[in-house]
């Protein structure tokens, strides 16, 4: 165990997530302090030579917040307009707080049809390796505003193990509200623990993965299960472990025991 974790440190190409209410306060607010801390952190990693892709939500949570609105908008057209307006918000933010520490950002806005069609797939490939080479840090978020039922991912979990599995990534960070999976649903019982290693996952750990996310988020442990299978299968080591505080990248990099280890076949043999 102590050996799979410890090999993280080699990890050069990593995909971190982070999910809506990782930016947003409970009362819906950008939380300006985290994204702050969360460019600092990804830039001194590419400092060090690392190869860092971000997939972020929050295009309807900025948008909501910046139209000043009083809840999530509920029909499609609503959050397309909505989230037309927060995800030029949230690169804004993004790429002034990178700015400060000597870093460009590029966005990619993506849909299902894309990774699925050979020709558009070869071509995102291409904008992220190229971005990669200069030095450029992509974020990454599903093109929110043109999305409907037949193209999208829905929520960002699978869309980052797509990420992570493109660009052959060697390890992805899944940052979230919740620290961790859990033997069993720590909001009912106070005993439950978090399950340090996943080797493989069985359907008795899809029982353990429960329901919904939180208010302002999307996803919720399924996704992140789902997310899990898909980067094992393409040989990318996965952590979940909470965003309250984006140093727990540092130390996950560290080969800490922290959140939840989906370790590859790859992994494993480090
Ligand atoms: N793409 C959505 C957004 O930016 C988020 C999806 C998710 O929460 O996973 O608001």
């Amino acid at each position: 165990m102590n050996n799979i974790r410890e090999g993280l440190n080699n990890s050069k190409r990593i995909v971190i997530k982070v999910g809506t209410s990782t930016l947003t306060y409970d009362t819906g607010k950008v939380n300006f302090t985290r994204i702050d801390k969360l460019a600092r952190i990804i830039s001194d990693l590419q400092n060090q030579g690392k190869q860092i892709v971000l997939v972020t939500s929050g295009a309807i949570g900025v948008g909501v917040d910046k139209l000043k609105l009083r809840e999530r908008p509920q029909t499609i057209p609503e959050k397309q307009a909505v989230a037309a307006v927060g995800q030029c918000e949230l690169m804004h933010i993004y790429s002034k707080f990178f700015s400060e520490y000597g870093h460009a950002v590029g966005q990619i806005l993506l849909t299902r049809d894309v990774v699925e069609d050979e020709n558009r797939r070869q071509n995102v490939i291409n904008t992220f390796e190229t971005l990669i080479s200069q030095d450029i840090i992509p974020i990454v978020n599903e093109n929110d505003s043109v999305s409907v039922e037949e193209i999208k991912f829905g929520e960002n979990d699978t869309l980052s193990a797509i990420v992570a599995q493109l660009i052959n990534a060697d390890l992805l960070v899944i940052l979230s509200d919740i620290d961790g999976l859990y033997d069993s649903d720590p909001r009912n019982n106070p005993e439950a623990k978090i399950i340090p290693l996943v080797e493989e996952i069985t359907e008795e750990l899809e029982g353990c993965a429960g329901g919904a996310g939180t208010s302002r988020g999307t996803g919720g442990m399924i996704t992140k299960l789902y997310a899990a299978k898909l980067a094992m299968e393409s040989n990318v080591n996965m952590v979940i472990a909470s965003g309250k505080n984006p140093d727990i990248i540092i130390d996950i990099i560290n080969g800490k025991q922290i959140g939840t280890l989906f370790a590859s076949k790859k992994g494993v043999r480090v």
